[in-house]
C-alpha cells in the first residue's frame, strides 16, 4: 500500500500491531493481549 505523504502515514499508523499475523489491532478490542481479534479466537479454540 502507498501513503500520499508521511503525515497521512502516521495518521492511519495503527496504536497496536498484532505479533502473530501483524494484522493492526483495533483500539476497541480488549488490550490485555497483544494479540488481533483473529489470532485471539484462534487461541481461544486451541
Ligand atoms: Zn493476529
Amino acid at each position: 500500500m502507498q501513503t500520499k505523504n508521511p503525515l497521512e502515514f502516521f495518521r492511519t499508523l495503527p496504536p497496536k500491531q498484532c505479533p502473530q499475523c501483524g494484522n493492526q489491532i483495533t483500539e476497541q478490542a480488549e488490550s490485555y493481549l497483544m494479540e488481533c481479534d483473529h489470532c485471539l479466537s484462534k487461541k481461544d479454540e486451541y
